[in-house]
């Protein structure tokens, strides 16, 4: 490890009043591929810092002027991320341990091994990186968060404001039989939309609920076989009103496709995936749902031959609000086609799927080819029984 060149140089300072040990580290950590400044001062030494913004500060506690301790106050002041080292004589050891009190990272003892400094240099560095990659994943969350709320609230506000135009229409229509057709039509409406109202509120609350206590409440075994079979039947009105041809193809044998899991998310699971491969694929089309057993896996196939999904597309779709090309999903089967109670989809769902797959260790794959098909795999530890302690010790 001592003698590897950082992938980018970073900027170390060193702040010693001795000038043979500003030598001594300039030599072993420019060896080490950073870039050193040195200062024999402390006034010199912040001017230094507050200029060249360094990763690291190395600053001798004991030197004549600015003391050690009020240096590693004021570079914190300049920029809390820069990590502080500390080099100290043995006399000093409890100034020391004040100093990490203050914001010093770690400190090395004089005279130290230049083997001793690159460690400490890179243990500091490593904090440095876990550092900025918390604060990164903190704003990322809190932008996610951001963007979260005002997107739910627009979901709900577009077709609320078409809900209120039908009824304030509706309400002037009065009595009249020659518009009650019409009627119907805004009314049928009105009610795909509070639907997909109520899906996109669900959709909101189910991955609200997997930040907290996750979304798999039990883990059972369970034959994914019947679950399946079960939603391919309740999916298939809806199918075969768009034309398409959905079936489920399981292994013949009696053994089953178990996996530990929880009844209602499987569901949720693979209604998702069936139902997105029913509304992307147009009539004429197919849709096979199909389980296997590969070794230690079960593994679910959803295939559709519809509109599939552009490759830059593919890696985005589990995101959440992630729809190609945007809202209107072009391809989808609108709510018209999509039989009672179906809306246009939250963008959602495939985030739910994934959260879902990764709770019970499993994972999902897609495979793609726009125009001409999808295949959407989830892949779960299939259910072993529990050996029970002292089965296998024989061996
Ligand atoms: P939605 O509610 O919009 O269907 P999902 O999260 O389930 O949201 O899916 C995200 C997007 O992925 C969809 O809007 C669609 O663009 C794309 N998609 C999902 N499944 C398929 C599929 N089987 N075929 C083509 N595109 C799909």
């Amino acid at each position: 490890m001592s003698d590897r060149v950082p992938e980018e140089r970073e900027r170390i300072v060193v702040i010693d009043d001795d000038y043979v040990m500003r030598l001594s580290c300039r030599q072993i950590l420019t060896k080490s591929g950073f870039e050193v400044e040195t200062y024999e001062d402390g006034a010199q030494g912040l001017a230094g810092v507050a200029e060249t913004k360094p990763a690291i500060v190395v600053v001798d506690l004991k030197m004549p002027g600015i003391s050690g301790l009020e240096v590693i106050s004021r570079v914190r002041q300049i920029d809390p991320a820069i990590v502080l080292i500390v080099i100290t004589g043995y006399a000093t050891v409890s100034t020391a341990v004040e100093a990490m009190k203050s914001g010093a990272y770690d400190f090395l003892p004089k005279p130290f091994k230049p083997d001793e400094l690159r460690l400490i240099v890179d243990r500091a560095l490593e904090r440095r990186r876990l550092q900025r990659r918390s604060r990164e994943l903190e704003m990322e969350r809190e932008f996610m968060k951001r963007r979260f709320v005002s997107f739910v609230s627009h979901q709900l506000k577009t077709p609320l404001s078409a809900i209120h135009q039908y009824l304030e229409v509706l309400s002037r229509l009065g009595e009249d039989p020659a518009v009650a057709e019409q009627r119907d039509e805004w009314l049928r409406r009105c009610l795909v939309r509070t639907q997909g109202m109520r899906e996109l509120i669900d959709d909101w609350l189910t991955l609200a609920r997997a930040e907290g206590p996750g979304l798999v409440a039990e883990r059972e075994p369970l034959d994914t076989g019947p679950i399946l079979e079960a939603l391919v039947e309740s999916n298939a009105e809806w199918a075969e009103a768009g034309g398409i041809d959905l079936s489920v193809e399981l292994p013949a044998g009696a053994e089953g496709l178990a996996v530990a899991g929880d009844r209602n998310c499987l569901t949720v699971l693979f209604d998702n995936l069936i139902n997105n491969a029913i509304a992307y694929t147009g009539a004429g089309g197919e849709v096979r749902v199909r389980g296997r057993l590969d070794p230690g896996e079960v593994v679910v196939e959803v295939e559709d031959s519809g509109v599939g999904i552009p490759a830059e597309s593919v890696e985005r779709l589990f995101e959440e609000f992630y729809r190609v090309n945007g809202a209107s999903s072009p391809g989808r089967n609108g709510a018209q086609d999509a039989g009672p109670g179906r809306s246009r989809g939250t963008g959602l769902g495939l985030p739910i799927c994934k959260r879902i797959v990764s709770e019970l260790g499993g994972r999902i794959e897609v495979e793609s080819e726009e125009g001409e098909g999808s295949t959407f795999r989830v892949r779960l530890p299939a259910y072993r029984e529990r050996v029970e302690p002292g089965a296998d010790a024989e061996h």
